[in-house]
């Protein structure tokens, strides 16, 4: 399977690398086709490791932009092509500029769409004390829980960036699934990490006809090399320890 991380979607003129506009979105939206998959049904399979080469596809969203509300979950309770999505929240930003508030963050909740955390502030987990880390992991779980009413156990490490002390308080904190952005297919090196292809606005319709084709062709010559001599995941082990 594979997972695609978006952030925020504009009309025109994107105002950062991460920030596409609805007609990228649209061509992508296309290209996946009848692929996509509810965050329900790649939580059922993502453990099984022949649903690799299936070409399904997951959308998920980073960051608790207002455009989560106003034209995904829009286009998933109109307009269909969209089977639901994951969205990821950083709890200090809720309700900021251009950010979702509560109340839109329950209804997607309520209207099928896998909330998850990012974190409270959105800052780099490598570099903060055990405390910190807590707080982050901990608090905007409990928050979100309190909020929505339910288990929050999907977890996605703020710029990507994480190691093996931030993924073993993740999984303390009683995350089970935490998504990172590797290019690739979803599996990560351990199995509760998943990894994401982040999209940014260079990434045209060619470059997800290309991703979809094949996810791992991206990929470096170090992960060629040490996948084929079967020493990838010791390698991640050694990377992050
Ligand atoms: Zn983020």
């Amino acid at each position: 399977m594979i997972v695609l991380n978006y952030h925020e979607l504009v009309e025109a003129s994107p105002s950062n690398a991460w920030c596409l506009t609805h007609e990228t979105f649209e061509a992508h939206l296309a290209l996946c086709g009848e692929a996509l998959v509810s965050p329900r049904s790649f939580l059922e399979h993502c453990s099984d490791p022949t649903s690799h080469g299936t070409g399904a596809v997951l959308l998920t969203f980073d960051d608790g932009f207002l455009s989560d509300y106003t034209h995904v979950y829009a286009r998933y309770m109109t307009a269909g092509r969209i089977p639901g999505f994951m969205s990821f929240i950083p709890v200090d930003f809720v309700g900021s500029p251009g950010r979702m508030s509560w109340e839109m963050i329950e209804e997607l909740a309520k209207g099928g769409v896998a909330i998850g955390s990012h974190g409270m502030a959105h800052v780099d987990l490598t570099t903060v004390s055990d405390a910190e880390l807590e707080r982050e992991l901990g608090v905007s779980k409990s928050m979100l829980e309190d909020r929505l009413g339910r288990q929050v156990a999907l977890f996605a490490f703020p710029y990507g960036r994480f190691s093996r002390r931030v993924w073993e308080a993740a999984l303390r904190a009683g995350y089970t699934h935490l998504f990172t952005i590797q290019l690739g297919y979803h599996r990560g090196f351990e199995s509760f990490l998943y990894s994401r292809l982040c999209m940014t606005n260079n990434m045209d319709a060619e470059y997800m006809r290309r991703h979809l084709r094949d996810p791992d062709a991206m990929r470096g010559v170090s992960w060629k090399i040490s996948t084929k001599l079967g020493l990838y995941r010791q390698l991640m082990r050694l990377r992050y320890h």
